[in-house]
C-alpha cells in the first residue's frame, strides 16, 4: 500500500463542496482512500501499490486526479510505503507502575474506525481506577482489572477492524466496470448491491458502545444473559458488565449527565427501596456514592431492576430490585478491595 499526503489548491472552487470528507473511491485503475485533513485542501490519501512498481515510481498526484475523477492541480508533498491490515495486540497492558493506553496497546488498520475509540474507552476505564488509588479507597486488586477487562476488547476490535479490511481488499469488480454499456450497467449494479454490505465499515455501533466486561472480577453478574456480541448492532442493556442504557430523564435530559463522578446508585421506577443502608455502607467503608432517582417506569423497564450500580466508566457494576445483605461486601468487590467467589 502506499500513503501519500497531497496538496490540492483551491480544492474548495474545484469540487464546489465543502471539504469534509473520507471518501473511497472504486475504479478499474485501482481502490483509493482518502481522507480530508484540514478541511481545506490537504489530504491523505491511501492506495494500492501499482502492481511492478516500487515506491519512487508512484506518481501520487496522478493518482489522486485518477481517484477524483478530474484533471486539476495536485501537490504530492511526500508518499511512503504503508503496511495495511495490522491487527496488533500488546501481550500486558500492564508491567508494574507501567500501564499501556491507545496505540500503545493495540495498532489497527484504519477499517472500521476503532482506534480511537478503543483507545479512549481504554482510558475510561483505566482512568477511574488509577485516581482510585490516588484518592485511597481501590482496592488491591482494581488496577488489575484494567487488562483483564480491556485486552479481550482490544483483540476483539482489533479483529473486526482486520475483517474489514479484509473485505475491502477481497472486493472484485469487472473490468467494464466504467464501460456504457448493458455489460458496464450490470457490473455497477452487482457492485452497488456488494457494497451494501459495507455497512459496518461506517456503522459499527456495536463495536463502539456494546464493550462488555463479563466475567470482570469486579463486576457482580445476576444470572441474566447479556445481548449477543455484534459489531453492526449495539443492544441496550443493564445487564452488569455492558455500557448502562441511555434514558432521557422527563424527556429533557441524559441519565448520563445526572450521574455522579464516581458510584452511582439508580433508584428506578415508581417505588425503588430505601438507599439509605447502601448510603450509610458506602460512607463506613469510604466510597464515594451518589443516590439517583429516576422514578419513570419506562427507566424501570429499560434496566429492569429497581437497583442499578453504575461505575464510573458507566458500565453497570451491579442491579437488583432489593438492597443487598452487605452492602459493604458488595462495594468492597466492585472496587477491587474482596474478591468476588
Ligand atoms: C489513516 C488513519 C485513519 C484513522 N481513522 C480513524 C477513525 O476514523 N476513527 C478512529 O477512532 N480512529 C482512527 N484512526 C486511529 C487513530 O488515529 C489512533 O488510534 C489514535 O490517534 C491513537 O491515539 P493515541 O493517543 O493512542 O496515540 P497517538 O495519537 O499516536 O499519540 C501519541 C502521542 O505521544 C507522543 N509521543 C510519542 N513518544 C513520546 C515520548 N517519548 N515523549 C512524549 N511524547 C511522545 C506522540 O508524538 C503523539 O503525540 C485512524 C488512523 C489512521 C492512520
Amino acid at each position: 500500500m502506499i500513503s501519500a499526503y497531497v496538496r490540492v489548491p483551491k480544492a474548495y472552487e474545484i469540487f464546489n463542496m465543502p471539504i469534509a470528507w473520507h471518501y473511497f473511491t472504486i475504479n478499474t485503475d485501482g481502490r483509493t482512500d482518502v481522507i480530508t485533513l484540514d478541511g481545506k485542501g490537504e489530504f491523505l490519501m491511501l492506495a494500492e501499490m501499482p502492481a511492478g512498481r516500487t515506491i519512487d515510481q508512484i506518481d501520487a498526484a496522478d493518482m489522486f486526479r485518477v481517484a477524483a475523477g478530474v484533471n486539476i492541480p495536485v501537490e504530492a508533498v511526500s508518499v511512503q510505503e504503508w503496511v495495511a491490515g495490522l491487527a496488533l495486540v500488546a501481550d500486558g497492558y500492564q508491567k508494574g507502575r507501567i500501564f499501556l493506553a491507545g496505540d500503545s496497546a493495540h495498532l489497527f488498520t484504519p477499517a472500521g474506525g476503532f482506534g480511537s475509540n478503543t483507545g479512549i474507552d481504554d482510558v475510561a476505564n483505566l482512568g477511574w481506577k488509577l485516581a482510585a488509588m490516588c484518592h485511597g479507597w481501590g482496592g488491591a486488586h482494581l488496577l488489575d482489572t484494567y487488562q483483564s477487562e480491556r485486552r479481550p476488547i482490544g483483540i476483539r476490535n482489533t479483529s473486526e477492524s482486520g475483517r474489514l479490511a479484509e473485505k475491502i481488499g477481497a472486493l472484485k469488480f469487472d473490468s467494464c466496470l466504467e464501460e456504457d454499456s448493458e455489460a458496464g450497467e450490470a457490473s455497477r449494479t452487482l457492485l452497488r448491491e456488494e457494497l451494501k454490505t459495507f455497512k459496518e465499515e461506517f456503522a459499527s455501533l456495536g463495536i463502539q458502545l456494546g464493550a462488555r466486561y463479563d466475567g470482570s472480577p469486579i463486576v457482580i453478574p445476576d444470572g441474566t444473559t447479556p445481548p449477543p456480541d455484534s459489531a453492526a448492532v449495539y443492544t441496550p442493556s443493564a445487564c452488569p458488565g455492558g455500557r448502562a442504557p441511555h434514558y432521557w430523564i422527563e424527556d429533557r435530559v441524559s441519565l448520563f449527565d445526572r450521574l455522579g463522578p464516581w458510584f452511582t446508585l439508580v433508584r428506578l421506577g415508581a417505588s425503588p427501596p430505601a438507599a439509605d443502608e447502601f448510603v450509610r455502607g458506602a460512607k463506613r467503608i469510604g466510597i464515594p456514592l451518589r443516590v439517583l432517582d429516576v422514578l419513570e417506569d419506562e427507566a424501570r423497564d429499560l434496566y429492569e431492576r429497581d437497583l442499578v450500580l453504575i461505575r464510573p466508566d458507566q458500565h453497570v457494576a451491579w442491579r437488583g430490585s432489593e438492597i443487598p445483605d452487605s452492602p459493604e461486601a458488595l462495594l468492597e468487590k466492585v472496587t477491587g478491595r474482596r474478591l468476588s467467589e
